[in-house]
């Protein structure tokens, strides 16, 4: 039994994968597909380049090949994924680039299809906050009436010196009308943030999970930046380093950010996965089971939960 609301086990915080057995009863696994969108961050209607810490494939490192029709993308996981799990029930995941960029059309067809996959249970879809249409956003409240459906939206920071300097090329406003927008429409948002972001103190990184928990909102995903060959973060490192939490500071991070969070919102990621070969640093994230019990260990060792910190 456990002392948390929001979990069947020794965890303090609420997770994804106890939010989807509780509501589906069974095993449910996100399989990232690729929509072959862009970004409006690298071809001038935002920005150029994109954001500094970001891989040429838009954030989506495991999604799958573009040129592959979306059903073919999902067989080939599909196989492997029954091999370890039996059939679980799936949420397809656009991960990459920016998701509702494109005609209403095209995202329409395309998540459409994603529905109507075999077990496939709901959708996620990741996007930028400035770039939302209202007639996507329209579309978007359909879909969460039928199916449980969450959009991801990178907020990464508060502070806009820090976006600014990152070629975020949106503020914290941007954000704000665009979270609104689709919490306005009762669509379930999951808000992104990157911690260590250069120049960013450990004050200002809770000020963004404060900012975001304010927000109520249906999830949020805490990063710990990764510096990945080939982005343009990535040359301004080697040739000047600049300091990134320690594995020990990371963990007390995330559980102070963590008891921020109303106790409902689920935690979906407290660290990511980066591309094993391209990632220049911090190393210490690639053994993501060791950094997971680094944040139990603490939690259990401080006696708080999410939640504890969490002022309405
Ligand atoms: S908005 Fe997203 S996909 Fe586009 S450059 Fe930034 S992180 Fe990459």
């Amino acid at each position: 039994m456990s002392d948390f609301l929001f979990s069947d086990t020794n965890k303090h915080y609420h997770t994804q994968s106890y939010y989807l057995k509780k509501r589906f009863g069974r095993k449910v696994v996100k399989v990232s597909l690729n929509g072959n969108f862009t970004c409006p961050n690298r071809d001038g209607i935002k920005g150029y380049g994109g954001c500094k810490f970001c891989s040429g494939s838009g954030s989506g490192d495991f999604g799958g090949d573009p040129s592959v029709p979306i059903e073919e993308q999902f067989s080939e996981v599909r196989k492997k994924l029954i091999k370890k799990w039996g059939e679980p029930l799936y949420i397809p995941y656009f991960q990459a680039n920016t998701n509702t960029y494109g005609s209403i059309e095209k995202i329409r067809t395309l998540f459409e299809k994603a529905l109507v996959l075999p077990n496939a249970v709901g959708l996620a879809v990741s996007t930028r906050p400035d770039c939302i249409s209202d007639e996507a956003a329209d579309y978007l409240e359909e879909l969460s009436k039928r199916t449980y459906l969450v959009v991801e939206l990178g907020l990464q920071t508060i502070h806009d010196k820090t976006a600014e300097a990152l070629n975020r090329c949106h503020s914290y406003a941007d954000f704000l009308r665009g979270y609104e927008k689709l919490n306005c429409r009762g669509i379930n948002v999951c808000v992104h943030i990157i911690n260590s972001l250069p120049g960013e103190s450990r004050e200002m990184m809770l000020e963004t999970a404060k900012a975001a928990a304010s927000l109520r909102p249906h999830a949020v995903k805490l990063h710990m930046l990764h510096i990945i060959r080939g982005t343009a973060l990535a040359e301004k490192y080697e040739k000047e380093p600049f300091p990134l939490l320690s594995p020990e500071e990371y963990a007390a991070l995330i559980c102070d950010q963590i008891e921020l969070m109303p106790p409902e919102t689920i935690i979906e990621r407290v660290t990511g996965d980066g591309a094993k070969a391209d990632l220049i640093a911090p190393r210490w994230t690639l053994d993501k089971k060791r950094v997971m019990n680094s944040i139990d260990l603490e939690f259990a060792r401080r006696g708080t939960f999410q939640g504890d910190r969490f002022s309405p």
